[in-house]
């Protein structure tokens, strides 16, 4: 049996987390969209790690912005989604829905997760109980969907949503704490999501990161991966309207709200 995986969260630019995945027997690691280079390399020369593979979730800057040099210093192997490839020139292997690929003997498949981006997959260490989901899913909130199909973001959150509720998340961002304030204003009664954002609270004011979170928290406290619940329906007046157009209501509120 393998050791188990330890993962580190680097944090980098504003809000965005680079992840660590480690095995501490081998000393090699795995890193999940690295939006800057050099807070990776202190890391791994920190914990004297060799770099092995780099996951990308999507092509967006702040997620790939380090990928370059650290290919170049590392000579790493780069996975990363087959959509909108050109815009990801240093991919070495392109993921597709339902691959099964394994680093260093711990299972991973990947889910193709549209919404935030076309090009957008996620990665599931199935034995590990880890998904490293970009910015698809946030704790307490989802990504901005740059391509506007709601249909399309519903679903993916609908494939992270029926994992295992014991699945710990990894999301790109450390947005908890505002997103917070948005599903309060939206589900104020909601008593796993008045005790969960007073957990948030403290942790921000002791500089923790509130990731990762775990999906049954957020099954019972994230309006978007709930919008398929009745009282929406009541509640947002719009009575038989569809999950995807509940989904979309919700998406634009969150869009338009002010703290
Ligand atoms: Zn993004
Ligand atoms: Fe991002």
């Amino acid at each position: 049996m393998e050791t188990p995986l330890q993962v580190h969260i680097i944090p980098v630019l504003k809000d965005n987390y680079v992840y660590a995945i480690c095995d501490d027997q081998t000393s090699e690691c795995a890193i999940v969209d690295p939006g800057k280079a050099q807070p990776v390399i202190d890391f791994l020369s920190k914990h004297d790690l060799k770099l092995k593979e780099i996951w990308i979730t999507h092509h967006h800057s702040d997620h790939i912005g380090g990928l370059a040099q650290l290919k170049e210093s590392y000579n790493c192997h780069v996975l990363g989604p087959s959509k909108q490839k050109d815009k990801i020139p240093q991919i070495d292997q392109e993921v597709t829905d339902l691959d099964l690929l394994s680093f260093n003997g711990h299972p991973f498949k990947v889910f193709e997760l549209p919404g935030h981006t076309l090009d957008h997959v996620g990665y599931w260490l199935f034995k590990d109980k880890l998904l490293f989901c970009g910015d698809t899913l946030f704790s307490l909130g989802c990504g901005y969907l740059f391509e506007r199909d709601y249909k399309q973001m519903w679903n993916s959150l609908c494939k992270i949503r029926a994992l295992p509720e014991d699945t710990l998340i990894y999301c790109g961002h450390e947005y908890t704490q505002e997103n917070a304030k948005f599903a309060l204003s939206i589900d104020p009664e909601n008593e796993n999501l008045i005790k969960y954002s007073q957990e948030i609270d403290q942790k921000r004011e002791r500089g923790t990161p509130t990731l990762p979170t775990l999906l049954k928290t957020e099954m019972y406290t994230n309006p978007f991966l709930r919008a398929d619940l009745p009282f929406w329906e009541k509640k947002l007046k719009m009575i038989d309207a569809s999950d995807v157009e509940i989904f979309k209501t919700l998406r634009e509120k969150k869009n338009k709200f002010k703290a």
